[in-house]
């Protein structure tokens, strides 16, 4: 077990600037929390944290890392809180801390190894700082060595499944090679025993036969170098068991003498120097034909870079080289890690909270082919999705600031259309609340639910989008085809004629309509006036108007339908106190009626605009008395005259219930000249009605009859 003192000592031999009361607190504070906890080995708990700090020491890490290692099991195994930490040690160990454990929480959801890609770019676009991602590495690298205590086989192989699917590429693809062999390897102990042990045996049985032979070549290759009088250091590793069964089951291939299996690297001091031994060996030994590669002019998509190069060396053994510089070498093993490191070394004032995406961009400007770099476009992308998961475990990938409405319809067009409600992490959540990485989504559905138009405003995908507008439209015209069924109705009643789809087919040309439903939906929507129906089918109906019903003056029908209220020139002005001369406008926005308590206001070019006086729009004119013209209505005339009220109503959303509205409006004797609906939700609508009436006793009467309307919840005259 490392002590307390030992890990600050050995962050002191890279960073002398380390923060040494951070890790004691860590040290302490961790201890404490995992207490008397057991690893499965029988190993104190806190041995594991301590171990994944040895392990990020390697790479030479910041302390803020170090400290965030020994904290990383504490929130999820131990009873400290996220806010304990962020108190004691401060904002970036904190959402160091948080990150990790975020991954930790992830990687116990699932374990479908069919949606490895989408697995690993969720990990990705989790860690906004990429020591999250480092720390979570360096645990499972922790964890694989010490599987073999794990006592439930289906356990143990669903965590080398898991590394080989998703933790090695990872590292692989930030350029942390080293890693991505040792946590190969563990798994494939795990997964394939047999073939490892066979892999062993040969090796085993090639070290004996060969001697030394490993320490033969590295000399050799050393004198040769050097007598060339460049400054060399030669190393010989063994490919680690998976690396050779890898080569063997893809490239099929034996190997057959110990040089076969060995790598050497030559390592020098610059580029030049890269060619130049290149150039030595080449002309000591024959090179074997298609082993020659030049990762240095061309890097590899991680940022690898070096000369590869295959030649029948000393004894005539086949033998593989790398050469490269020692920064290159710093980089093929350590990859993001090196970068980490190098940049916080240099760039201590520039503030140490940046992005590591930003971070790779600055990497990249400096690269020597800064398209092949890190994929750095892909990583970039993975942050502007979100990945959640499904009840089953598998991942939907959406774009940014997705909803459950967007997920419901990821998953299908069914789920999207019944979606009533979201469970996120196994809490209820609103429907338009965006969706965060990780998230485990349940989608709650009804058959009875339909898409809302309210959904169109927060969804972000386009399938989402184009479902819902369809739905929409569609019940839009389904709306507007039941209301000018009951308005016609209505109207043919009004003449005493029963009404037939078919009376319509005959005048379809006339209002340039292709078929009835479309001209009566027409009549719903308020573009085609009913009476201009009937008069069209029945053109005598404009003589013998029915007695029982307002006389409608042609006139002032299209005055109010335009929603507009002109001058009343041709009766007897129903208003007392008006200046002789001066035109008269009946407001648009309150509609006074006959029994309102009004006031007139003057306006340049317009004459005398009549309000309620309780209308809104007369705030305007507070501060301009000069403007106002006191005004009252006649003594009642014999003719009544027409007017327009305006009501403000909230129904149901239900089948019919505005063929009922209409109807209720109809008995009693109003006549709907105008109807908006303004809003829609799953329950109900509101909507803006413009009724014909003769006062404002008559409009009070149909506002009663209304709310006495059980599917109708809310009525109001519109007041401004
Ligand atoms: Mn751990």
């Amino acid at each position: 077990m490392i002590r307390q003192f030992e890990l600050v000592d050995l962050i002191k031999s890279y960073d002398p600037n380390v923060d040494e009361e951070a890790l004691d607190r860590a040290y302490v504070f961790a201890m404490k929390a995992h207490g008397q906890q057991k690893r499965e080995s029988g190993d104190p708990y806190f041995l594991h944290p301590l171990e994944v700090a040895g392990i990020l020491t390697d790479y030479k890490l910041d302390s803020a890392t170090i400290v965030t290692a020994l904290l990383h099991d504490t929130i999820e195994d131990t009873t400290a809180t996220q806010e304990e930490i962020d108190k004691i040690f401060g904002k970036e160990v904190g959402r160091l801390v948080d990150g990790v454990t975020k991954l930790t929480r992830i990687e116990m959801q699932s374990d479908q190894a069919n949606q490895a890609e989408n697995f690993r770019k969720l990990l990705l676009a989790m860690s906004d700082d990429i020591r999250v991602l480092l720390v979570k590495l360096a645990d499972r690298l922790h964890n694989m060595r010490t599987l073999h205590h794990v006592k439930k086989v289906e356990k143990r192989r669903r965590i080398a499944m898991e590394t080989m699917d998703i933790f090695a590429p990872l590292a692989e693809r930030i350029g942390m090679q080293e890693m991505k062999n040792e946590l190969e390897d563990l798994a494939f102990m795990e997964t394939n025993p047999e073939a490892r042990d066979s892999v062993m045996a040969r090796l085993e049985f090639l070290r004996k036969e060969g001697g030394d032979l490993v320490s033969r070549i590295k000399q050799e290759l050393t004198k040769t170098l050097c007598g060339d009088g460049l400054k060399v250091e030669v190393m010989g590793r063994e490919k680690l068991p998976y690396s050779i069964w890898h080569k063997m089951q893809h490239k099929d291939i034996a190997f057959e003498q110990l040089s076969d299996i060995v790598g050497f690297r030559v390592l020098v001091d610059s580029v030049d120097e890269c060619y130049k031994a290149l150039g030595i060996l080449h002309r000591k030994y024959r090179v074997i034909p298609g082993r020659f590669k030049d990762y240095i002019s061309t890097a590899k998509q991680n940022g690898y870079r070096s000369l590869h190069t295959g030649v029948l060396g000393p004894e005539q053994c086949r033998v593989e080289i790398q050469i490269r510089t020692h920064d290159m070498h710093n980089i093929a093993e350590n990859g993001v890690a090196a970068h980490w490191t190098y940049k916080q070394n240099e760039g201590r004032t520039e503030g140490r909270q940046y992005r590591w995406i930003k971070e790779l961009l600055d990497i990249l400007e400096h690269a020597a082919n800064p398209s092949e770099f890190l994929e750095h476009t892909k990583l970039e992308m993975y942050q502007d999705q979100v990945f959640c998961f499904t009840p089953r475990g598998d991942l939907i990938n959406m774009p940014h600031g997705a909803t459950a409405v967007d997920f419901a319809y990821a998953v299908h067009s069914e789920v999207g259309d019944r979606c009533v409600g979201a469970k996120v992490n196994s809490r209820i959540i609103p429907l338009h609340k965006e969706l965060r990485n990780g998230d485990h989504v349940e989608i709650l559905t009804s058959k009875a639910q339909t898409p809302s138009p309210t959904w169109e405003r927060f969804v972000v995908t386009g399938k989402a989008r184009a479902r819902i507008r369809r739905f929409v439209h569609l019940q839009e015209r389904q709306q507007y085809l039941q209301l000018g069924r009951a308005i016609l109705q209505r109207a043919f009643r009004e003449e005493g004629y029963e009404f037939a789809n078919k009376a319509l087919k005959a005048v379809l040309k006339k209002f340039n309509q292709d078929a009835t439903d479309d001209l009566t939906s027409q009549v719903g929507a308020g573009n085609i006036n009913a009476r201009d129906v009937v008069e069209a089918v029945f053109p005598r109906t404009k003589k013998n108007r029915n007695k029982n019903v307002i006389p409608l003056k042609k006139t002032a029908r299209e005055d109010i339908s335009r929603g507009t209220s002109k001058e009343n020139s041709k009766n007897a002005i129903p208003i007392k106190g008006l200046i002789p001369g001066m035109a008269m406008h009946y407001a648009d926005c309150c509609h006074p009626l006959p029994g309102d308590r009004i006031v007139g206001i003057i306006t340049t070019g317009k004459g005398v605009t009549i309000h309620t006086i309780d209308c809104d729009t007369l705030e305007e004119y507070s501060n301009t008395p000069e403007h106002w013209l006191d005004v009252s209505w006649q003594q009642q005339t014999e003719v009544p005259d027409i007017h327009v009220g305006r009501v403000h109503l909230t129904v149901v959303n239900e089948p019919g219930v505005l063929g009922t509205l209409s109807m209720v409006i109809g008995k009693n004797g109003g006549n709907i000249s105008n109807l908006k609906i303004t809003n829609r939700t799953l329950e109900f609508y509101d909507l803006v009605i413009d009724i014909e009436v003769q006062d404002l006793r008559h409009l009070m009467e149909i506002i009663a009859a209304l709310r006495a309307t059980p599917a109708i919840n809310m009525v109001e005259r519109a007041h401004g």
